[in-house]
Protein backbone atom coordinates (compact mmCIF):
# COMPACT_ATOMS: atom_id res chain seq x y z
CA UNK A 1 0.00 0.00 0.00
CA UNK A 2 2.37 2.54 0.92
CA UNK A 3 4.94 1.48 -1.95
CA UNK A 4 2.11 2.39 -4.26
CA UNK A 5 1.07 5.39 -2.71
CA UNK A 6 4.76 6.93 -2.73
CA UNK A 7 4.60 6.58 -6.40
CA UNK A 8 1.75 7.77 -6.76
CA UNK A 9 3.16 10.91 -4.82
CA UNK A 10 6.46 11.02 -6.80
CA UNK A 11 4.36 11.09 -10.10
CA UNK A 12 2.13 13.71 -8.69
CA UNK A 13 5.15 15.37 -7.46
CA UNK A 14 7.10 15.16 -10.97
CA UNK A 15 4.06 16.73 -12.59
CA UNK A 16 4.36 19.57 -10.91
CA UNK A 17 8.01 19.87 -11.32
CA UNK A 18 7.39 19.51 -15.58
CA UNK A 19 8.68 15.59 -15.47
CA UNK A 20 7.01 13.38 -17.92
CA UNK A 21 4.00 11.77 -15.78
CA UNK A 22 4.54 8.42 -14.78
CA UNK A 23 8.09 8.61 -14.72
CA UNK A 24 9.99 7.93 -11.56
CA UNK A 25 11.25 10.72 -9.77
CA UNK A 26 14.15 9.31 -8.68
CA UNK A 27 14.99 9.39 -12.32
CA UNK A 28 15.13 13.14 -12.16
CA UNK A 29 18.42 14.88 -12.30
CA UNK A 30 19.27 15.45 -8.79
CA UNK A 31 18.75 19.09 -7.89
CA UNK A 32 22.20 20.93 -6.94
CA UNK A 33 22.59 21.16 -2.69
CA UNK A 34 19.53 18.81 -2.38
CA UNK A 35 20.91 15.95 0.10
CA UNK A 36 18.00 13.32 -1.19
CA UNK A 37 15.05 12.96 -3.18
CA UNK A 38 13.08 13.69 0.49
CA UNK A 39 14.55 17.43 -0.05
CA UNK A 40 12.87 17.71 -3.53
CA UNK A 41 9.38 18.14 -2.09
CA UNK A 42 11.15 20.65 0.67
CA UNK A 43 12.12 22.96 -2.12
CA UNK A 44 8.66 24.60 -1.86
CA UNK A 45 9.24 25.94 1.49
CA UNK A 46 11.50 29.46 0.70
CA UNK A 47 12.65 32.45 3.10
CA UNK A 48 9.60 33.50 5.48
CA UNK A 49 9.37 37.16 4.59
CA UNK A 50 8.39 38.76 1.38
CA UNK A 51 11.41 40.55 -0.10
CA UNK A 52 14.15 38.41 1.71
CA UNK A 53 16.36 35.69 -0.42
CA UNK A 54 17.38 32.55 0.40
CA UNK A 55 20.96 31.52 1.18
CA UNK A 56 21.65 30.81 -2.52
CA UNK A 57 20.25 34.53 -3.52
CA UNK A 58 16.65 33.18 -4.88
CA UNK A 59 13.91 35.41 -4.27
CA UNK A 60 10.31 33.63 -2.83
CA UNK A 61 8.19 32.35 -5.77
CA UNK A 62 5.17 34.87 -6.91
CA UNK A 63 2.24 34.06 -5.15
CA UNK A 64 0.19 32.77 -8.26
CA UNK A 65 2.97 30.01 -8.75
CA UNK A 66 3.65 29.94 -5.21
CA UNK A 67 0.10 28.78 -4.80
CA UNK A 68 0.43 26.28 -7.85
CA UNK A 69 3.67 24.60 -6.91
CA UNK A 70 3.42 24.74 -2.90
CA UNK A 71 5.72 27.29 -2.77
CA UNK A 72 3.82 29.33 -0.16
CA UNK A 73 6.09 32.40 2.20
CA UNK A 74 4.86 30.54 5.19
CA UNK A 75 7.69 28.70 7.64
CA UNK A 76 7.48 27.27 11.23
CA UNK A 77 10.05 27.03 13.96
CA UNK A 78 12.23 24.42 13.85
CA UNK A 79 12.38 23.69 16.95
CA UNK A 80 11.25 19.88 16.74
CA UNK A 81 13.52 19.41 14.24
CA UNK A 82 14.03 18.76 10.80
CA UNK A 83 15.88 21.98 9.25
CA UNK A 84 14.27 24.94 8.60
CA UNK A 85 10.53 24.66 6.56
CA UNK A 86 10.99 20.96 6.72
CA UNK A 87 8.00 19.18 4.96
CA UNK A 88 6.09 17.73 2.72
CA UNK A 89 3.09 19.13 0.63
CA UNK A 90 0.48 17.30 -1.84
CA UNK A 91 -1.36 18.69 -4.33
CA UNK A 92 -5.18 18.30 -3.44
CA UNK A 93 -6.40 20.42 -6.79
CA UNK A 94 -4.26 22.56 -9.64
CA UNK A 95 -4.74 25.42 -7.10
CA UNK A 96 -4.62 24.01 -3.69
CA UNK A 97 -1.81 22.34 -1.61
CA UNK A 98 -2.05 19.97 1.57
CA UNK A 99 1.12 20.75 3.60
CA UNK A 100 2.74 18.72 6.73
CA UNK A 101 5.08 20.50 8.59
CA UNK A 102 7.01 19.95 11.94
CA UNK A 103 7.02 22.81 14.53
CA UNK A 104 5.11 25.52 16.40
CA UNK A 105 2.00 26.62 15.03
CA UNK A 106 1.79 30.00 16.97
CA UNK A 107 5.04 30.62 14.28
CA UNK A 108 2.88 29.96 11.26
CA UNK A 109 1.85 32.49 8.83
CA UNK A 110 1.74 33.06 5.09
CA UNK A 111 0.41 36.80 4.23
CA UNK A 112 -0.97 38.27 7.49
CA UNK A 113 -4.50 38.99 5.66
CA UNK A 114 -5.86 35.90 4.42
CA UNK A 115 -4.22 33.21 6.87
CA UNK A 116 -5.67 31.30 9.90
CA UNK A 117 -4.35 29.14 12.85
CA UNK A 118 -6.66 26.69 14.21
CA UNK A 119 -6.79 26.20 18.08
CA UNK A 120 -7.98 23.15 19.72
CA UNK A 121 -9.56 25.00 22.67
CA UNK A 122 -12.13 23.97 25.20
CA UNK A 123 -15.52 25.03 25.31
CA UNK A 124 -14.73 27.78 27.51
CA UNK A 125 -12.45 29.11 25.01
CA UNK A 126 -10.49 31.28 27.94
CA UNK A 127 -7.26 29.78 27.25
CA UNK A 128 -6.23 26.48 28.79
CA UNK A 129 -3.15 24.14 27.95
CA UNK A 130 -1.08 22.68 25.39
CA UNK A 131 -1.75 24.38 21.97
CA UNK A 132 -4.17 26.49 23.50
CA UNK A 133 -1.89 27.98 25.93
CA UNK A 134 0.67 28.73 23.55
CA UNK A 135 -1.68 30.40 20.84
CA UNK A 136 -3.24 32.40 23.99
CA UNK A 137 0.68 33.32 25.18
CA UNK A 138 1.80 34.47 21.95
CA UNK A 139 -1.53 35.86 20.92
CA UNK A 140 -1.31 38.32 23.71
CA UNK A 141 -4.03 39.17 26.98
CA UNK A 142 -6.49 40.61 23.94
CA UNK A 143 -6.88 37.55 22.82
CA UNK A 144 -8.46 36.11 26.19
CA UNK A 145 -10.73 39.63 25.86
CA UNK A 146 -11.96 38.83 22.40
CA UNK A 147 -13.04 35.36 23.43
CA UNK A 148 -14.76 36.07 26.61
CA UNK A 149 -16.99 38.39 24.24
CA UNK A 150 -17.89 35.37 22.22
CA UNK A 151 -21.90 34.91 23.62
CA UNK A 152 -22.42 31.62 25.58
CA UNK A 153 -24.59 29.18 24.03
CA UNK A 154 -25.16 27.84 27.66
CA UNK A 155 -23.56 28.62 31.06
CA UNK A 156 -19.39 27.97 30.02
CA UNK A 157 -19.90 26.92 26.77
CA UNK A 158 -18.81 29.45 24.33
CA UNK A 159 -17.83 26.91 21.77
CA UNK A 160 -19.74 23.01 22.16
CA UNK A 161 -17.27 20.15 21.19
CA UNK A 162 -17.42 20.07 16.84
CA UNK A 163 -18.06 23.59 16.49
CA UNK A 164 -15.58 26.45 15.67
CA UNK A 165 -15.53 30.17 16.19
CA UNK A 166 -13.52 33.36 15.45
CA UNK A 167 -11.41 35.83 16.59
CA UNK A 168 -8.71 38.52 15.32
CA UNK A 169 -4.85 37.02 15.94
CA UNK A 170 -3.79 40.24 17.51
CA UNK A 171 0.04 39.40 18.33
CA UNK A 172 0.14 36.54 16.35
CA UNK A 173 1.26 36.39 13.16
CA UNK A 174 -1.58 35.62 11.01
CA UNK A 175 -4.82 37.75 10.37
CA UNK A 176 -7.24 35.11 12.53
CA UNK A 177 -7.43 32.67 14.97
CA UNK A 178 -10.45 29.97 14.78
CA UNK A 179 -11.59 28.26 17.72
CA UNK A 180 -12.58 24.64 17.84
CA UNK A 181 -13.14 22.50 20.40
CA UNK A 182 -12.36 18.29 19.43
CA UNK A 183 -13.80 15.43 21.13
CA UNK A 184 -12.38 14.04 24.18
CA UNK A 185 -11.81 10.53 22.72
CA UNK A 186 -12.91 8.32 26.04
CA UNK A 187 -15.81 10.64 26.49
CA UNK A 188 -17.33 11.43 23.39
CA UNK A 189 -20.17 8.66 21.92
CA UNK A 190 -19.40 9.29 18.49
CA UNK A 191 -15.47 11.00 18.52
CA UNK A 192 -15.44 10.61 14.50
CA UNK A 193 -18.08 12.48 13.99
CA UNK A 194 -17.43 14.91 16.48
CA UNK A 195 -13.63 15.37 15.06
CA UNK A 196 -14.59 15.21 11.75
CA UNK A 197 -17.21 18.43 12.95
CA UNK A 198 -14.48 20.21 14.37
CA UNK A 199 -12.37 20.05 11.13
CA UNK A 200 -15.18 20.64 8.41
CA UNK A 201 -16.75 23.58 10.66
CA UNK A 202 -13.40 25.25 11.13
CA UNK A 203 -12.71 25.00 7.29
CA UNK A 204 -16.35 26.23 6.63
CA UNK A 205 -15.90 29.45 8.92
CA UNK A 206 -12.48 29.89 7.37
CA UNK A 207 -14.06 29.93 3.84
CA UNK A 208 -16.87 32.71 5.19
CA UNK A 209 -14.46 34.48 6.20
CA UNK A 210 -12.33 34.84 2.60
CA UNK A 211 -9.14 33.12 4.53
CA UNK A 212 -7.02 31.24 1.69
CA UNK A 213 -4.46 29.80 4.05
CA UNK A 214 -5.64 27.46 6.83
CA UNK A 215 -3.00 25.84 9.37
CA UNK A 216 -4.36 23.33 12.21
CA UNK A 217 -2.67 21.70 15.01
CA UNK A 218 -3.45 17.88 15.92
CA UNK A 219 -6.50 18.73 16.86
CA UNK A 220 -7.69 16.45 20.16
CA UNK A 221 -4.33 14.27 19.78
CA UNK A 222 -3.38 15.80 23.29
CA UNK A 223 -4.99 15.25 26.47
CA UNK A 224 -8.03 14.36 24.77
CA UNK A 225 -6.55 11.20 24.13
CA UNK A 226 -7.71 10.94 20.17
CA UNK A 227 -5.29 7.93 18.76
CA UNK A 228 -3.11 9.52 15.55
CA UNK A 229 -3.79 7.66 12.89
CA UNK A 230 -7.88 8.04 13.13
CA UNK A 231 -7.40 11.49 14.16
CA UNK A 232 -5.27 12.19 10.85
CA UNK A 233 -7.23 10.01 8.42
CA UNK A 234 -10.20 12.30 9.47
CA UNK A 235 -7.99 15.49 9.17
CA UNK A 236 -6.59 14.77 5.92
CA UNK A 237 -10.20 13.46 4.26
CA UNK A 238 -11.78 16.81 5.75
CA UNK A 239 -8.98 18.66 4.00
CA UNK A 240 -9.88 16.92 0.62
CA UNK A 241 -13.30 17.66 1.05
CA UNK A 242 -12.74 21.33 0.56
CA UNK A 243 -9.61 21.28 -1.89
CA UNK A 244 -10.77 23.71 -4.19
CA UNK A 245 -11.25 26.64 -1.30
CA UNK A 246 -7.78 27.00 0.00
CA UNK A 247 -4.30 27.93 -1.36
CA UNK A 248 -3.10 26.08 1.55
CA UNK A 249 -4.10 23.54 4.09
CA UNK A 250 -1.18 22.91 6.52
CA UNK A 251 -0.60 19.89 9.39
CA UNK A 252 1.34 21.77 11.76
CA UNK A 253 2.61 18.71 13.29
CA UNK A 254 4.20 18.94 17.11
CA UNK A 255 6.08 15.79 17.33
CA UNK A 256 8.08 13.11 15.08
CA UNK A 257 5.64 10.40 15.87
CA UNK A 258 2.58 12.82 14.96
CA UNK A 259 4.18 13.94 11.80
CA UNK A 260 5.12 10.39 10.91
CA UNK A 261 1.55 9.11 11.19
CA UNK A 262 0.03 12.24 8.85
CA UNK A 263 2.63 11.36 6.41
CA UNK A 264 1.59 8.07 6.09
CA UNK A 265 -2.00 8.78 6.38
CA UNK A 266 -1.74 11.31 3.95
CA UNK A 267 0.34 9.00 0.94
CA UNK A 268 -2.74 6.99 1.64
CA UNK A 269 -5.13 8.94 0.94
CA UNK A 270 -4.22 11.64 -1.40
P1 LIG B 1 -6.43 18.58 22.76
O1 LIG B 1 -7.02 19.02 24.05
O2 LIG B 1 -7.32 18.89 21.57
O3 LIG B 1 -5.93 17.18 22.79
P2 LIG B 1 -3.74 19.62 23.09
O4 LIG B 1 -3.33 21.04 23.10
O5 LIG B 1 -3.55 18.85 24.33
O6 LIG B 1 -5.23 19.62 22.57
O7 LIG B 1 -3.01 18.88 21.93
C1 LIG B 1 -3.34 18.98 20.58
C2 LIG B 1 -2.11 18.75 19.77
O8 LIG B 1 -1.38 19.98 19.68
C3 LIG B 1 -1.15 17.76 20.40
O9 LIG B 1 -0.75 16.85 19.40
C4 LIG B 1 0.03 18.60 20.87
O10 LIG B 1 1.24 17.89 20.74
C5 LIG B 1 -0.02 19.71 19.86
N1 LIG B 1 0.64 20.96 20.26
C6 LIG B 1 0.92 21.45 21.49
N2 LIG B 1 1.52 22.65 21.40
C7 LIG B 1 1.62 22.92 20.05
C8 LIG B 1 2.16 24.00 19.29
N3 LIG B 1 2.70 25.07 19.88
N4 LIG B 1 2.10 23.93 17.93
C9 LIG B 1 1.54 22.86 17.31
N5 LIG B 1 1.02 21.82 17.98
C10 LIG B 1 1.05 21.85 19.33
Amino acid sequence: MMGSASLYLSTKVARVLGAVPGRSLRSLPKPRGLESYRSLRNLRTPPIAAGMEDEAGRKPAPPALAAFAGVTRSRVSTSAGGGPGAGDWFELSPSSVLKLQKGDITKWFVDGSTDAIVNAANERMLGGGGVDGAIHRAAGPELREACSKVPEVRPGVRCPTGEARITPAFQLPVSHVIHTVGPIYDVDKQPDVSLGNAYRNSLRLAKENNIQYIAFPAISCGVYGYPYKEASRIAISKAKEFSDDFKEVCFVLFSDDLYRVWLESALELL
